[in-house]
């Protein structure tokens, strides 16, 4: 499949277009995939670009801002400094916890649409997962010892805010070639898991909560489904606890909220809209836009993502298609086909990083889209995140060139 890795457009585009709002994925796009996550670095360079883009450019991550996961500690690690940003607006404004999370960049935060009840069960469900996964590993490691216990408890489950993860990686390492223990490894923190959403239920909250599996093998009735270990793939790797309706198709409203409301002084969807406001499918949500926002105050969107996924199904007839960043990519194409804008979609390939991904260099866009699919890519960085870095700082350059003119 060809794919396009020429920048004339898209650099005319930003050097002429009235009003551009640039929506970014994170890890993979401006941050190198690395497998523990805490030792993600940052390009100082484009630390400073994004802040002179203004309000012309919001992150969009599933990862969170806050905390000592967040991306505000890399930040201030990059800057060796932990008062600038603050002082200098140097965070990154935009939406963390797949669609939860909003910061501006004085690193002040909100979170609407959560309740207190909510919240308060979230920063409990860390405790209340240490003493079964500490039962997990001495039923499947009666050796180990208690400090190493300790060692995977802090591995392995992360104290998110708004997201608390169990993470597999630091046992799966234990068990080398050993893929049926790692099944039961994986079946075993699903039941963990499930238990964790029942004592949700039981202190009544049952419709705040569910499973996000990655990667999963697809949704049914009961969620979406664990991929368990075979001989030639390892399969699931994490699971987290995700508050229901976040997701960065809905962030996408939430940002096109905010960037039209700090510019008219009138929020199209109310000043206090969030993702649990949000209407659920594309269908709905480009109905909303179009109800809400005229097409004179529609910016053109610059969608930017790594994790797209294409598989072509067992009966080789149809393809599963899937990645965290396809729903909001989605949405930013149709947006631009509705309102006549020529919206950018973004795709970089993020194979170089130490988790392994399929690369466009070595199978082109095999494993990522095909031929049938609906989104396309404008254009392609196909020597990855430092690529678009480096045409970050650059487009940046011509915006504050004519922002300050
Ligand atoms: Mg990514």
């Amino acid at each position: 499949m060809q794919f396009n890795t020429d920048r004339k457009n898209l650099d005319d585009i930003v050097s002429n277009a009235k009003s551009i709002l640039l929506i970014q994925d994170i890890d993979g796009v401006c941050i190198p995939l690395v497998k523990d996550p805490l030792t993600r670095k940052l390009d100082k360079n484009y630390i400073y670009a994004a802040k002179n883009f203004k309000d012309e450019f919001y992150v969009l991550t599933c990862g969170e801002h806050e905390g000592n996961r967040g991306v505000n500690r890399i930040i201030e690690r990059t800057l060796k400094n932990k008062i600038e940003p603050k002082k200098n607006g140097l965070y990154f404004q935009g939406l963390a916890a797949c669609g939860v999370e909003f910061q501006e960049n004085d690193g002040v935060i909100n979170f609407l649409g959560i309740s207190k009840k909510e919240l308060n069960f979230l920063s409990n469900v860390p405790k209340l997962m240490q003493p079964k996964f500490s039962k997990i590993i001495m039923d499947l490691f009666p050796e180990m010892e208690k400090h190493k216990i300790e060692y995977h408890i802090s591995k392995s489950i992360c104290e998110t805010r708004f997201s608390p993860t169990i993470n597999f990686n630091s046992l799966f390492d234990l068990l080398e070639n050993d893929w049926e223990k790692k099944k039961i490894l994986q079946n075993k923190f699903k039941l963990m898991m499930d238990e964790i959403i029942d004592e949700a239920k039981s202190v009544g909250l049952e419709n705040s909560f569910f499973l996000h599996i990655s990667p999963n093998l697809g949704k049914n009735n009961s969620g979406e489904i664990l991929k368990t270990a075979t001989i030639k793939d390892i399969g699931s790797t994490d699971i987290q606890l995700l508050l229901k309706g976040a997701g960065k198709d809905s962030g996408v409203l939430c940002l096109l909220n905010k960037f039209i409301g700090k510019k008219k002084g009138i929020y199209p969807f109310g000043e206090n809209f969030n993702f649990r406001d949000s209407p659920k499918t594309i269908q709905e949500k480009i109905s909303f836009c179009k109800e809400f926002i005229n097409k004179k105050d529609m910016p053109l969107i610059i969608g930017v993502g790594d994790t797209i996924t294409s598989q072509k199904s067992e009966n080789g007839f149809n393809y599963t298609r899937g990645g965290s960043d396809r729903s909001f990519l989605e949405l930013i194409q149709k947006i631009g086909h509705e309102y006549k804008i020529e919206n950018q979609i973004l795709f970089v390939d993020s194979s170089y990083g130490e988790v392994f991904r399929p690369s466009v260099n070595n199978t082109g866009l095999n494993g990522i889209s095909d031929p049938e699919d609906i989104l396309k890519f404008d254009v392609i960085f196909k020597n990855g995140p430092m690529e678009y870095i480096n045409w970050f700082i650059n487009a940046s350059k011509a915006r504050f060139k004519i922002k300050n003119n």
